[in-house]
Parts: structure tokens; sequence; C-alpha cells
């Protein structure tokens, strides 16, 4: 049955409606990609401090003079963000736009499928859920429709 053959293959990765990128940044690149997101309706964001190794090492981040790093991990930020499918590409262009630097530590993102969406205040779930309001979807509606 070709549905269950795709689900045991080792290289299925399973559709979804929604999305979460989550991006590994630059603490002092943060603001700026946050705020041009929010700019393009991204309005739902998780942000935590977070620390981290990668090809960059055990190498100080260094920014107006002061260090972000303790001992071996480089204090790095992590951007969660759940978006519609369509929405996914638009994000990762704008969070390596703002983000990118060229040099070695600028970060990685990956991406997850969501299974659903539960908004608690209400309760609904799925597209309901997941869309807000003056956000990214309202905001191409409108120019679509003018
Ligand atoms: P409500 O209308 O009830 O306020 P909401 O959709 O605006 O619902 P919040 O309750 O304001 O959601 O969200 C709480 C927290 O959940 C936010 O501060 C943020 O950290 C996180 N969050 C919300 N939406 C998203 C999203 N799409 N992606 C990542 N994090 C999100
Ligand atoms: N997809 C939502 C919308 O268009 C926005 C999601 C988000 O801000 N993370 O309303």
């Amino acid at each position: 049955f070709p549905i269950i053959r795709a689900q045991i293959s080792p290289d299925f990765v399973p559709d979804a409606k929604f999305y979460k990128v989550e991006a590994i940044l630059r603490p002092w690149r943060i603001q700026q990609v946050s705020s041009a997101l929010l700019k393009m309706g991204i309005r739902g964001v998780t942000v935590s401090d977070v620390r981290g190794f990668g090809a960059q090492g055990g190498l100080t981040e260094r920014q107006a003079g002061s260090e972000f790093s303790e001992d071996t991990f480089v204090a790095k930020v992590k951007m969660e963000i759940v978006v519609s499918k369509d929405q996914v590409e638009g994000v990762i262009a704008k969070i390596i736009e703002e983000a990118r630097t060229g040099e070695i530590g600028d970060g990685k993102i990956f991406l997850i499928p969501i299974s659903d969406v539960i908004r608690v205040r209400t309760g609904e779930r799925g597209e309901k859920a997941e869309r807000m309001v003056g956000g990214h979807a309202d905001m191409s509606s409108v120019l679509s429709t003018s």
C-alpha cells in the first residue's frame, strides 16, 4: 500500500499544514530579525537564551567589546516560529537576510512539521488557532483584494 510504504521509508518527511521554523542565531542579531519578521506580519515568535557548540566551537562572540561566552559553549538565541506551510520559505529567507554576517557562527535553521496548533484561550485548533489577527495571512489578503 503506497501510503504505508512512504511512511516506513527512511527519507519520508511528513507533510503538514504548519511548520516550526527553529533558528539558532547570534544574540545581537535577534532584534533586527524579529523587527523584520514583525513587519511582514509574523507576530507569533518564541525566543529562548541557549548555549551551543557548532563549527564556531568555543570561540567567543564579541560585539561592542563585550563577551557573550562562558566555558566552551557560545551564547545563542533560539527563535521558534510556527507558520503555515506557504509562509515557511518567506520566513526562512527573511531570517537569513537579517541574521547573516558571512562569518562562522551565523547559526542554523531547522524545519519541523507541526501536527496541530491549539489556542488555549478559545480551544480553537488548526488553521483557526494558527492564524493571528493582523498577521501575515491578513496582510496578504488585504494586498490581494485591493
Ligand atoms: P490569544 O489571542 O489568546 O492571545 P495568541 O495566538 O495571540 O492567542 P498568545 O497567547 O498571545 O497567542 O501566545 C502566547 C505565547 O505563545 C507567545 O508569547 C509566544 O511565545 C508563543 N506563540 C504564539 N504564537 C506563536 C507562533 N505562531 N509561533 C511561535 N510562538 C508562538
Ligand atoms: N500564519 C499566521 C498568520 O498568517 C502567523 C503566524 C505567526 O505569526 N507566527 O496569521
